[in-house]
């Protein structure tokens, strides 16, 4: 059996090398490795594949977040509200940027933003919502773009874990994560669904104005060049990881359907386990397995993922601390209580091995270990 991994890059890349390795060459040979004609061919084609009007090549998802944010014309003090369970990046920008992060509570069963949390947070200051479609599946988005447009805030999603994933609304309509609130943003960091070999991440967007003031933002705030009409950054793809994404995005589908094929396995063997709760749906999402991740019960948790990696399964814990029990996130409006649903979380959430190359062997080893070792 293979070494089992929580991400297996090595034998991807195997199966698409020659395409890969093409595709690093030819940026090398063109020495275009900034702006080059990769980075607006892959453009197009993530424009194709998810639908969105614009889409803007930036040089990662922490980036893409605040490029986001920068262009929304907001002031300091402006409330923010994300969830508090999430990667620390998508409350880091807010607070980066001088406006105040809110943070909810996420549903104990998607694990994603709390709709009702979002409909009490809500203040006079507030102007956006950070929606993180967690894991892969998308945020409850129906519920969300109504509060959004009752309240008249911004919508931002962070799908740097849902690329792909698609949200069904009442009226029929299909829509792709990122590509359902104002902006969206994505992250090509490695193990991500669609990964690049180094950094990288893209923005969404089907507002014109918005995209003209973001690329703007991202290119050291000016529309003509050495014209700065605000103060930017500086945050590009590059060359060789836009041929790198472009040579794996028709893949992606087929990397989906891997990663839906390694969790309906999980979810049967796993089923009805009294230790193990395996991960609740969202509605309206399809569900793109950035992680596949249990909530235990009634066991250690820290001695189950001790024990698997005894028996050589590595597993993780996707997130130990919440934002608002975070050092640096401390705020006199929160306490330790204040987000039961995220706190009880991060004591039991166990996120298994999940990636594009896992095959039946190694599904049946790490479904019959885990169930061994919950049940010892
Ligand atoms: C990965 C990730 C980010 C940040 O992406 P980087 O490319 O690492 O900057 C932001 N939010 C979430 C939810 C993520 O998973």
């Amino acid at each position: 059996m293979r070494k089992i991994q929580m991400v297996d890059l090595q034998t991807q890349y195997q199966h698409i090398k020659s395409e890969i390795d093409r595709g690093i060459a030819e940026v090398i040979e063109s020495t275009a490795f900034i702006k080059g004609p990769k980075v607006a061919e892959f453009q197009q084609h993530l424009e194709q594949y998810t639908g969105a009007k614009h889409v803007i090549p930036v040089g990662n998802g922490t980036d893409a977040l605040q490029i986001a944010l920068m262009s929304l014309g907001l002031k300091p003090g402006d409330e923010v509200i994300t969830p508090t369970f999430t990667f620390i990046a998508t409350a880091e920008v807010v607070a980066l940027l001088g406006l105040t992060p809110v943070v909810v509570d996420v549903d104990w069963e998607t694990m994603n933003i709390s709709v009702d949390g979002i409909r009490k947070a809500i203040t006079p200051k507030t102007k956006a919502i950070v929606p993180v479609h967690l894991f892969g599946q998308c945020a409850n988005m129906e519920a969300i773009m109504s509060l959004a447009h009752e309240h008249q805030l911004y919508v931002v999603e962070d799908a740097c874990q849902a690329i792909g994933a698609k949200y069904t609304f009442a009226d029929g309509s299909v829509k792709q994560a990122g590509t359902i609130g104002n902006i969206g943003c994505t992250s090509f960091f490695p193990s991500k669904n669609l990964g690049c070999y180094g950094d990288g991440g893209a923005i969404f967007t089907n507002d014109d104005t918005l995209a003209e003031r973001m690329k703007a933002v991202a290119n050291h705030g000016c529309f003509v060049r050495y014209h700065h009409d605000f103060v930017g950054v500086n945050s590009r793809l590059d060359s060789i990881q836009a041929a790198i994404l472009d040579a794996k995005l028709p893949h992606l589908n087929e990397y989906i359907a891997a990663r839906q094929h390694a969790a309906a396995y999980y979810d049967k063997a796993f089923a009805g386990n009294p230790h193990i709760l395996i991960p609740g749906h969202e509605a309206n999402s399809t569900h793109v397995y950035h992680q596949y991740t249990l909530r235990l019960q009634d066991v250690n948790r820290d001695e189950v993922k001790a024990e698997l990696a005894n028996r050589n399964i590595p597993a993780m814990i996707y997130y130990p601390i919440p934002l608002h029990l975070q050092k640096a996130y401390q705020d006199p409006r929160y306490k330790k209580g204040d987000f039961p649903v995220a706190e009880r979380l991060m004591n039991c959430v166990l996120s298994l091995p999940m990636h594009t190359e896992l095959d039946n062997e190694q599904l049946e080893y790490i479904t019959q270990n885990v169930i061994e070792t919950v049940n010892r």
